[in-house]
């Protein structure tokens, strides 16, 4: 009865019964949500932050986040820092080397917009979204490591609410 009292909500339980019901999508979008494999692409200052939150005060892994070093194994890229001409080819490779359905947070003024690199910069690109579509952008910098923990907790609510006819 505990067990029950703790299923999420999309789970309904046949009142009187011990019987569950829920959908496929459902459970593997749970699955998915809960357990998060990403890529740490950390080109400069920002990846501090995200280095940081992966240690033992903010504790990262509690989300189901646990840092992979290949894209084949990784649900997610985490972009953190400027992001040069020269690496976005690698960037877009490795996104490309990751199995769907798969996704990008954009850590960080550099890797959102070219940030203080933006007008004088001619090496640095203006924007990660013309290289990789991104699921959450994460403002500041660098971003704190609350504020990675509250993007990767949008990230799994938006995992939650995607349908299966989207997955390629
Ligand atoms: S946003 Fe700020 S902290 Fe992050 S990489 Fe750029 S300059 Fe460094």
């Amino acid at each position: 009865m505990g067990l029950i009292k703790k299923l999420p909500v999309y789970a309904e339980k046949i009142p009187g019964g011990s019987i569950v019901t829920t959908s496929v999508e459902a459970i593997l979008n749970h699955g998915q949500a809960s357990s998060i494999w990403y890529l740490l692409f950390g080109t400069a200052c920002c990846a501090i932050e995200l280095m940081c939150t992966g240690a033992a005060r903010y504790d990262f892994d509690r989300l189901g986040m646990i840092f992979r070093a290949s894209p084949r194994q990784s649900d997610l890229i985490i972009a953190a820092g400027t992001i040069t001409k020269k690496m976005a080819p690698r960037l877009r490779r490795l996104y490309d080397q990751m199995a769907e359905p798969r996704y990008v947070i954009a850590m960080g003024g550099c890797t959102i917009k070219g940030g203080p690199f933006y007008y004088d910069s001619y090496a640095v690109e203006k924007g990660i979204e013309h290289i990789v579509p991104v699921d959450v952008y994460i403002p500041g910098c660098p971003p704190r490591p609350e504020s990675l923990l509250e993007g990767c907790l949008m990230l799994q609510k938006k995992i939650k609410q995607q349908k299966l006819a989207d997955w390629q």
